[in-house]
């Protein structure tokens, strides 16, 4: 029998290791075509107008595709790139090349599975095969012990579960050889100016130069496992805001597939037979369980997950006040804390854990904003943009997702003191601040007219004045989430 000619279409899933599609259709011998398609949708602008994918985020994906490209020239391969819409672009591509069959990873949530409803939709009116595969999670739907349907609602209850009854499978191995691509034209990487996008300036007070791709990843995975020796401190540290290595950094290259989880997950174990096992080595594993969780309850629940009322179905009367939005997305709340860590994601894109689950209260909790825009923005900025995680962490942030505490705010003054106690991490962000002493700088309202002198920082003009008073606030959007529960 003739050899089968089978697309990979690649989607967040750019890398070659622990790949199902392509690690299959290499089983089957295959004449194998790996296609990328920027789809255009991506890169318009959000409900709310924002730039759908922004600048650092794009930037990245384009590295992250170069980088694809190269992986795959090197084992006698090569990407095929076209820009549009993939169902148009891969069904175009399937029917120049006569293909038997498309392969790829699936996704869960309404634009991705659009989009693979309608290619499925074209193939099969011209007799292509099309073959699914999951492949962005520790664990598979089929060794859950639960159906899809019946997904915990509680992430402790899902954890619990999966751990005792569930279990992780190894990591695919990477080709070392793949058959060249018929004569076709390959089609150019876009550039963030062919995108629409403003190029993205590196800011040196980032905490990592993150850069796109498998080989950066892997990277990454060696330097913060052996090289630095990180992880048997990582739940000591992963609180933290500043620095490379208080966290693993991995969510950009998870985001887009560039590493997978499973292979992450092989590697904590060689290291636990290598260095050490302990709290930390687990504790990494448990917030990709949380990663595996969203995705799991947004395959559950659909569109839900974007409903302002949010999981939970919560009809809160959120506002829509642009003003005090603006102040947010810019760090001028007149909270250091809340504003150096929106500082940090408008001029990087990338913002630690700590500092999101602060900002995403405060927005929620202080400001009573509709916290579908700050997921917007938080879509547009984050290079780990994550639809599940960012749409899911944002629903629990609110109060309207899998959260079973009701009403919950972050204290941001004693977050300050906890997790940035002698204030580097503000100073580090807010220079109009940087001459402020100790913890002082956490609370500039209270600085004397002397004080502000000394210090060479006029309130309400070099930096601002609280937007609003952070108990009356976080009381009043407590009175309104409370009346609407009922
Ligand atoms: C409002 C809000 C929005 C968020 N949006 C995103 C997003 O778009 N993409 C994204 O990857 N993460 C998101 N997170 C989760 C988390 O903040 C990031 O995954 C983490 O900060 C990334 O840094 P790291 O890789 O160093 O994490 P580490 O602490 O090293 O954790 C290792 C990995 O575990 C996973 N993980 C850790 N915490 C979470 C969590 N709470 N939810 C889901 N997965 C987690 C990530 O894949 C991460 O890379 C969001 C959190 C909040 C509160």
């Amino acid at each position: 029998m003739p050899a089968k000619t089978i697309i990979i279409w690649y989607r967040n899933d750019l890398r070659l290791h622990d790949h199902e599609p392509l690690y299959q259709a290499c089983q089957e011998k295959a004449h194998i075509i790996p296609i990328y398609c920027f789809d255009s949708r991506q890169f318009v602008t959000t409900s709310f107008g924002f730039p759908k994918t922004g600048k650092y985020r794009a930037q990245f994906l384009l590295e992250s595709v170069q980088n694809l490209r190269q992986s795959l020239q090197n084992v006698g391969s090569n990407l095929i790139v076209r820009q549009g819409l993939p169902e148009v672009e891969i069904s175009n591509l399937a029917k120049q090349l006569k293909v038997d069959a498309v392969y790829y990873h699936q996704e869960v949530t309404a634009e991705e599975l659009a989009v693979e409803k309608s290619l499925k939709q074209t193939l099969s009116n011209i007799g292509i095969k099309i073959k699914e595969f999951w492949g962005s999670t520790l664990y598979l739907p089929e060794d859950l012990p639960f159906e899809i349907t019946h997904i915990p609602e509680l992430f402790t209850n899902f954890r619990k579960q999966v751990e005792k009854k569930s279990s992780i499978e190894e990591p695919l191995p990477t080709p070392t050889k793949l058959p060249s691509l018929p004569k076709i034209k390959l089609g150019n990487i876009p550039t963030s100016a062919e995108l629409n996008l403003e190029t993205s300036i590196y800011d040196s007070r980032a905490v990592l130069k993150f850069k796109g791709g498998e080989t950066p990843a892997i990277a990454r995975l060696n330097h913060y496992f052996w090289e630095a020796n990180c992880l048997k401190d990582y739940k000591e540290t992963r609180n933290g805001m500043l620095g490379a290595d208080y966290s693993s950094k991995f969510s950009p290259w998870l985001a887009l597939g560039c590493i997978s989880p499973r292979y992450i997950y092989d590697k904590v174990q060689q290291y636990e037979t290598k260095v050490i096992k302990n709290n930390s080595t687990y504790w990494l594993i448990f917030e990709l369980i949380w990663r595996d969780f969203f995705r799991f309850i947004c395959a559950k629940h659909g569109n839900k997950i974007f409903y302002l009322s949010g999981l939970q179905g919560i009809d809160i009367p959120w506002k829509e006040d642009w003003q005090r939005f603006k102040l947010w997305q810019e760090g001028n709340t007149g909270y250091p804390l809340v504003d150096a860590n929106m500082r940090e994601l408008l001029l990087t894109g990338f913002m630690s854990n700590r500092g999101r689950q602060n900002v995403a209260s405060f927005l929620t909790k202080n400001l009573g904003i509709n916290w579908q825009m700050g997921a917007e923005w938080f879509e547009s900025l984050l290079i780990d943009y994550d639809v599940c995680s960012n749409w899911g962490n944002w629903n629990y942030t609110a109060g309207v997702g899998n959260d079973a505490r009701g009403f919950r705010y972050f204290n941001i003054l004693k977050q300050s003191q906890n997790y940035d106690p002698r204030g580097d991490y503000v100073r580090h962000w807010l220079p109009e601040l940087a001459n402020i002493p100790g913890k002082k700088i956490h609370e500039p309202e209270k600085l004397t007219q002397e004080e502000q002198k000394r210090y060479g920082v006029r309130l309400g003009v070099d930096y601002p004045r609280p937007v609003v008073d952070f108990f009356k606030s976080v009381k009043n959007n407590e009175n309104i989430y409370n009346r609407s529960l009922q």
